[in-house]
């Protein structure tokens, strides 16, 4: 053989190493479970915080045997509930998956809307209704309706095409104690279970199912619920062996309906009627939605076959507990110790029932969330609250209404994160509520507490600069259903005021407090690695597929976290 040749069987050699090695490597994977855990409001550094302080088996597991990003954020500007659950479900940002905030404003009907609602769905489970009266969460108390379903969701979840590749064979769960954190996760193929604070039980739709199944009848008829009744929310070790055991007590705290600021705090008798709000402001809220996640996969028989089950748990404690009292709060450390524990059991329960080598596991958060300003402030960090109410009122809005001739209200409402403009400026000519708008935005900009205030026609038709504020304000923005004008807030401000009820923290903004979580996924033979390179949000749901080797989520931006391949 010529050297020429040889020089060619060598290079056909080299083409097709390059050409078969990555189909190698990228081999479809078929694990008998995906457990995608979520837990609302686990801001990125808060595992690391409390690392040395956890026990075996929970976050160390996960951390150290785990491919674990360090470095990940949502891209998207409104980080809340709904829409950081339908990002790391559907790897798509709000722009396109359609759930832009927690409620929106529909235009027809001039009436709020709340991301889930679906009045032809009502609940299985009579009287399961929200009370507006105890109800923590304002998002909730705006729903008319109390059917729900993923009917407003407008792109697939990983779950839906899991379901698809699957001939519709593997089973699909979302569990949570919010309806929202169940219905995105379980997709429109899925079936969703959450806690019902109206009645202690977890309930479902008629979207999923005509009647619940017997298991399901008789955890609910077990009323699990009731044995916190007169009992407290205790700290497990002594006070002094916390970081936070000297500050118990701070006064920017939430004492909600006699909760207290400082431990032990009083679930009181099942017939006060927030018996059950108050299981959801501690470690109880997750222990119920882990017991009642592994009574589904015990009954639904999930993991059993060679067919890949999928299960969301998401876990909400975290979040109630650092809206009430701040993420660096006493009961905020105690709870995430908690939570590490119940990690641990769960995956000591799979380990038993499933294998952790057959389970592959995934967890991150919907959002972050920033310190109360009160902590802040206590450390010299600036930081405080916003009231929009007052905003219509201003010198310089005032000016406006003069100059337009508006003789009614001009900002109507703001619906996080967006003003709504009156029903006086929709009766307008395009070119007059162009200038309106623009002239609002250009306003309440200079506020000295806004960081960014832009109108839906500038993102829509705008030539804007391209920066890392305005893309995700960008992602965030759905034609259909955003309102008038977006505004950010300055770091570290923000509302406190949700519908007339104080709370001591609240996320929802662009900044890294907000949009930085943790992405780590474990099981199924993964190799530990520990990545800082930058990753987003919408990889993951493009990465759960391309590890099944499945059809990406229709409106999927994510690009492929290739450490789980290898
Ligand atoms: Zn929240």
């Amino acid at each position: 053989m010529s050297n020429k040749a040889k020089h060619h069987v060598i290079l056909a050699l080299l083409t097709s190493w390059i050409l078969i090695a990555p189909f190698q490597t990228q081999a479809q994977n078929s694990p008998r479970l995906i457990l995608q855990i979520t837990v609302d409001q686990l801001r990125g550094d808060l595992p690391m915080r409390y690392m040395d302080r956890f026990g075996e088996g929970g976050f160390r597991y996960l951390w150290e045997q785990g491919v674990v990003y360090t470095d990940a954020y949502h891209n998207h500007a409104n980080n809340e509930t709904i829409v950081g659950h339908t990002t790391l479900a559907t790897g798509a940002t709000p722009a396109a998956h359609g759930m832009i905030g927690n409620v929106w404003l529909d235009r027809e009907t001039g009436e709020t809307v709340y991301n889930i609602e679906d009045a032809r769905y009502q609940l299985l489970t009579a009287g399961a209704v929200v009370n507006q009266e105890t109800e923590l969460d304002p998002t909730q108390r705006a729903a008319r309706s109390d059917g729900r379903s993923p009917a407003a969701i407008l792109v697939s979840t990983f779950s839906d095409e899991l379901a698809a590749s699957s001939a519709g064979k593997a089973k699909i769960f979302g569990v949570s104690v919010k309806d929202r954190g169940a219905v995105s996760m379980a997709g429109h193929a899925g079936t969703a279970y959450w806690f019902s604070k109206a009645n202690g039980e977890f309930v479902s739709s008629t979207y999923y199912m005509p009647s619940y199944p017997e298991w399901v009848n008789q955890w609910n008829r077990q009323r699990h619920y009731t044995r916190y009744a007169d009992t407290e929310w205790q700290l497990q070790k002594p006070q002094e062996s916390y970081l936070f055991g000297d500050s118990d007590e701070r006064s920017w705290e939430v004492d909600l309906a006699g909760f207290g600021r400082s431990f032990p705090h009083s679930f009181g008798s099942t017939d006060s009627p927030y018996y059950t709000t108050l299981l959801t402001v501690s470690p109880a809220g997750d222990e119920l939605t882990m017991d009642f996640a592994k009574t589904l996969i015990e009954n639904e028989s999930l993991g059993v076959d060679e067919v890949t089950d999928y299960l969301s748990v998401s876990l909400s404690s975290t979040d109630y507990v650092g809206h009430l009292f701040g993420p660096s709060s006493l009961e905020a450390e105690e709870n995430l110790l908690r939570l590490d524990q119940l990690l641990a059991d769960l995956f000591a329960y799979i380990e038993v029932n499933i294998g952790l080598e057959n389970t592959l596991i995934v967890l991150s958060a919907d959002h972050g969330a920033p310190d109360t300003p009160g902590y802040s402030n206590s450390l010299n960090i600036p930081g405080g609250y916003v009231r929009p109410e007052t905003w219509d009122q201003q010198a310089a809005i005032e000016r406006l209404k003069q100059r337009f001739d508006i003789e009614t209200e001009l900002i109507e409402n703001y619906q996080h994160p967006y003003i709504y403009l009156s029903a006086e400026v929709a009766s307008r000519s395009d070119a007059e509520r162009e200038a309106i708008e623009r002239a609002v935005a250009a306003e309440v900009a200079l506020f000295p507490e806004i960081s960014l205030a832009i109108s839906s026609r500038s993102l829509e038709y705008g030539n804007l600069p391209d920066n890392e504020l305005i893309n995700a304000v960008l992602r965030n923005f759905n034609p259909k259903r955003s309102g008038d004008v977006y505004v950010v807030f300055e770091p570290n401000w923000f509302i406190n005021d949700m519908d007339g009820l104080e709370v001591a923290s609240t996320h929802g903004s662009p900044w890294r407090y907000d949009s930085y979580v943790p992405v780590v996924f474990a099981g199924a033979g993964i190799r530990a690695q520990h990545v800082h390179r930058r990753i987003v949000t919408v990889d993951v749901a493009r990465s759960l597929s391309a590890y099944l080797g499945i059809s990406p989520p229709s409106g999927t931006t994510g690009s492929i976290l290739f450490e789980i391949l290898e």
